[in-house]
Formats: C-alpha cells, sequence, structure tokens
C-alpha cells in the first residue's frame, strides 16, 4: 500500500531529525523548582515573541485551556464560548468538573466568531439568580477559519466595555499569523491569555504554551501543579517547541498551499462539495454521513486517512501527494 498520508489531524506530525536532535542535546533542570534552562528559553521566547508578561509551558492544549479558564473565573462564574467550541465541547467538560465553572454557549458565525451582539445578551444580570459572567473565549482558527484583526480589535473593545476578560483558544493562531501575514503579537495583543498547540503544525510531539500577564501566569503554574502537570526534565520536550517556534512557522503556508490545491482539484465532483476555499491548512467536505462513511473506508483502502469531514494538511503530508488524493477522490465520484 505504500506511504499512508494521513489526514486525520495536525497533531499526527512526528518530530524531525533536526528536532531530535535539539530535544537529545537540551540542557535539562527540575522545572517544578523552576530550573530546567530549556522549558525557561522557552516560556521567554514564547512570551517575547507573542509580546506578553509571561508564558507556561503546560502538556496540551486542553491543559492550557483549563488552566487560563480557572485562573479567569472562580467558582460560580461563567465563561461565553461558542456552541462548537473546543472550551465547551472537547475538553470533558473541565473547567465545569475542576473549577465549578460553568460554560454558556454561543453559536459561532459562518466566519467562526462569536458575534458580538449575541454575547451581549448572554451576559447575566449581576442578581443573585445568575452565574457571575467572567470570560469570554475566542478560538482562532476556527475549523480552519481565521479570525480577522478587526473582529479582534472589536471584541476586545467588548470586553473592556462589559468588564469580561478574553481567552484565545489559539490551537492554531500561528496558522492564523502566517495566513494573516502578521506577527502573532498582532493576534495576541488583543486577548488578555492566549494558549497556542506546539504539537500541531508546527510539529512538536507535545505540548502547549500559554501567555498572559504575570499575574495570571502565576495562578496557571498552580493550576497546572494540581492538574498533575508540574514536569521535571521538562527541557526534552520543551526544546522541541523551541525548535519548531524557530524553525517551523513559517512553513505553515505551505500546509495552505497543499490544503488550496486539494481543493482546486476536488471543486467539480458530483456526490461532494466543498466548503468555502480554505484560508488555512483545511478542507472541508459537505456530503451525507453515508456517503463520507464511504469515502473515509475507500481512501483508507488506498492509503489516506481521513476523520469524517475534515481534510487536514500538515508538514508529514508531501505536496506531491495532492495529485494522488485528486485522482483517489475522482474514482471514488465516478463510482457513485
Ligand atoms: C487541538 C485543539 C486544542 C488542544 O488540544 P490538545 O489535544 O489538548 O492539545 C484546543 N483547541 C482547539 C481548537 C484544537 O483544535
Amino acid at each position: 500500500m505504500g506511504t499512508i498520508i494521513d489526514l486525520r489531524s495536525d497533531t499526527v506530525t512526528s518530530p524531525s531529525k533536526a528536532m531530535l536532535e535539539a530535544m537529545t542535546s537540551a540542557a535539562t533542570g527540575d522545572d517544578v523548582y523552576g530550573e530546567d534552562p530549556t522549558v525557561n528559553a522557552l516560556e521567554e521566547y514564547a512570551a517575547e515573541l507573542t509580546k506578553k508578561e509571561k508564558a507556561l509551558f503546560v502538556t496540551s492544549g486542553t491543559q492550557g485551556n483549563l488552566t487560563s479558564i480557572l485562573s479567569h473565573c472562580g467558582r460560580g462564574d461563567e465563561y461565553i464560548a461558542g456552541s462548537d467550541a473546543h472550551t465547551y465541547r472537547y475538553e470533558a467538560g473541565g473547567a465545569a468538573v475542576l473549577g465549578s465553572v460553568q460554560p454558556q454557549p454561543v453559536p459561532f458565525n459562518s466566519r467562526g466568531e462569536i458575534p458580538l451582539d449575541l454575547a451581549q445578551e448572554a451576559i447575566k444580570p449581576l442578581d443573585h439568580h445568575f452565574a457571575k459572567t467572567k470570560l469570554l473565549c475566542l478560538e482562532n482558527t476556527k475549523a480552519g477559519k481565521v479570525l480577522s484583526l478587526e473582529y479582534l480589535s472589536r471584541a476586545r473593545q467588548f470586553t473592556k466595555k462589559t468588564g469580561l476578560s478574553l481567552h484565545l483558544d489559539g490551537a492554531r493562531a500561528f496558522n492564523a499569523a502566517v495566513k494573516l501575514d502578521v506577527p502573532i503579537s498582532e493576534i495576541t495583543r488583543h486577548v488578555d491569555s492566549c494558549s497556542l498547540c506546539l504539537s500541531k503544525g508546527l510539529g512538536a510531539p507535545m505540548g502547549s504554551v500559554l501567555v498572559g500577564d504575570a499575574s495570571l501566569i502565576e495562578s496557571a503554574r498552580k493550576w497546572r501543579k494540581m492538574l498533575g502537570g508540574g514536569m521535571r526534565q521538562a527541557g526534552i520536550m520543551a526544546a522541541a517547541g523551541l525548535f519548531a517556534l524557530k524553525n517551523h512557522v513559517t512553513d505553515l503556508s505551505k500546509d495552505h498551499e497543499k490544503a488550496v490545491l486539494c481543493w482546486e482539484g476536488l471543486r467539480n465532483l458530483k456526490t461532494i462539495n466543498l466548503q468555502g476555499e480554505p484560508q488555512t491548512n483545511m478542507v472541508v467536505l459537505q456530503a451525507s454521513a453515508k456517503i463520507l462513511a464511504e469515502l473515509q473506508r475507500f481512501l483508507k483502502e488506498h492509503g489516506v486517512l481521513i476523520s469524517s469531514e475534515r481534510l487536514v494538511f500538515h508538514r508529514d503530508v508531501p505536496i506531491e501527494s495532492s495529485a494522488y488524493l485528486v485522482e483517489l477522490f475522482e474514482t471514488f465520484d465516478a463510482s457513485r
């Protein structure tokens, strides 16, 4: 069957040889004592890139979001999030379970924004009937869609006016920055905190960084310890993240090119429609659940893995595989 093309997610990327070398030569110490020089270097570099006071290396994006929400909100508070936001649907209810913080879902619009008029309506009055609304959580990219800087700026003004904090689930915010051709700090300047995945398109084996001001990060550090995320000689992993931040960010544009190339090739299928032109590294298919299941099975027989309707491009997908992918889709389409 040859090599597998894995489009299920950009989390599947493996560390390159150069990244592995950076890991094996990393200086280490005990990070719970604050003594791992490579973790400290990663945190300093992430803070500098995002122009925030401090950063915290966390085990996953979920831990970055959770430590942030628990730091912004207390027991009985709530956060506003998109109704299919990662922070609402895909993090096992962590904020509610561990922090007694309730989510208030609001539907995303087609641009992946939380409409600010709906967010306004969702804010609870200050009255003993209600949870206290403390935080707005946005997501960028949202299923591959990039939030405009204009929207982020309006969201910032909105949270200032309403006294909320603003957290960005920036699992793929570097994809957004590369697409907009701006430094990541042009995105993070609009938010109080942001979690950034190192383990997706950037290609590190694990980890995220949470960035924010010093008091938020101090609080997140305590939550991280409580969650069992205080790591010791974590410099080996931080070295991969630091390598990724220094060497892999601009490469994300190649993943965006691969997605567009694939999208162009798939535009004229009979059985499968596509959402609009990809903004970043995802092509989103629109077809019945039955067709998608058949497609998934067919592609798997030919060495291509997909998870339902998303094709996610990343650094371990060679650009030449686009032609093969298009051919496979055409064969599938013709057989229906
Ligand atoms: C992947 C992802 C996360 C974090 O996921 P982990 O698997 O916990 O690292 C958070 N938000 C979004 C939108 C994601 O896609």
